[in-house]
């Protein structure tokens, strides 16, 4: 049985992301906030000290946070723990779980990305420098382990109808957003998870270091 390891699952784009490799008889792994505190370093490294034997197939970094605020306006503590959940927890969870992909000369790694790391737009200075450097990377690990046949790539999903959009995006607002959107709308979360769990399974046997943007062509008007 294959395993899946994915952070953020318990709602939104991971739950179904979650739900695509449980209906293909992955095993899945993801650790709730209490048992992984992503915006702890600490955390982090409590939680692989403990469950040093973990053997994945797929690491899928999904949890985010998008605290939105001009940048003159963002406090410390919005600073690092969207660095710390956006960029840093997914390096430190690479970190503890390639070496096993390495061993077995397989794997596949997809970094939960965004639009706002392809285009810009105001409030987002904090989100925008993780999501890019989300990119860094994803664009390093698969030039790095291409050689051991993992695949590592990063999907950009646009607006998608989470409870993360809901607090951020109010509903007039996303009325007049979805004007600007080609597909007229927002994503589901089931259609992100569609295109990670292609990226994140064996049948994907070629696309490594992309950055897949999946925003019902937003981002190129
Ligand atoms: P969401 O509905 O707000 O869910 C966020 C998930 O991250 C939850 O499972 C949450 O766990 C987990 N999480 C947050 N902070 C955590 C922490 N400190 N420790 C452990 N878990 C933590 O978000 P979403 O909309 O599904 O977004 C998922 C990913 O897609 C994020 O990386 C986001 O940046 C990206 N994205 C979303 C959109 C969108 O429109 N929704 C667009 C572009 C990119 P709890 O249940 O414990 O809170």
């Amino acid at each position: 049985m294959k395993t899946l390891f994915i952070t953020g699952g318990s709602r939104g784009i991971g739950a179904a992301i979650a739900d695509k490799f449980i209906k293909d008889d992955y095993h899945v792994i993801m650790p709730a906030r209490g048992e992984m505190d992503l915006s702890s370093p600490v955390s982090i490294k409590k939680y692989f000290k403990k469950n040093s034997g973990i053997k994945v197939d797929c690491i899928v970094n999904n949890a985010g946070v998008n605290p939105l605020a001009f940048v003159d306006e963002l406090t410390d503590e919005e600073i690092f723990e969207t660095v710390n959940v956006n960029l840093i927890a997914p390096l430190m969870i690479t970190r503890a779980l390639v070496k096993g992909m390495k061993k077995r000369g397989c794997g596949r790694i997809v970094n939960i990305g965004s639009i706002w790391g392809v285009v810009s737009k105001e409030k987002r200075a904090v989100y925008s420098m993780t999501k890019n450097g989300i990119h860094g990377l994803t664009n390093t690990l698969a030039v790095e382990l291409g050689g051991d046949n993992i695949l590592v790539n990063t999907v950009c999903p646009g607006y998608t109808n989470t409870e993360l959009t809901k607090k951020n995006v109010p509903l007039p607002e996303a009325k007049n957003i979805s004007k600007d959107i080609p597909l007229g709308r927002f994503a589901e979360p089931e259609e992100i998870a569609e295109i990670v769990y292609f990226l994140g399974s064996s049948r994907n046997t070629y696309i490594t270091g992309q950055k897949i943007v999946i925003d019902g062509g937003f981002t190129i008007k």
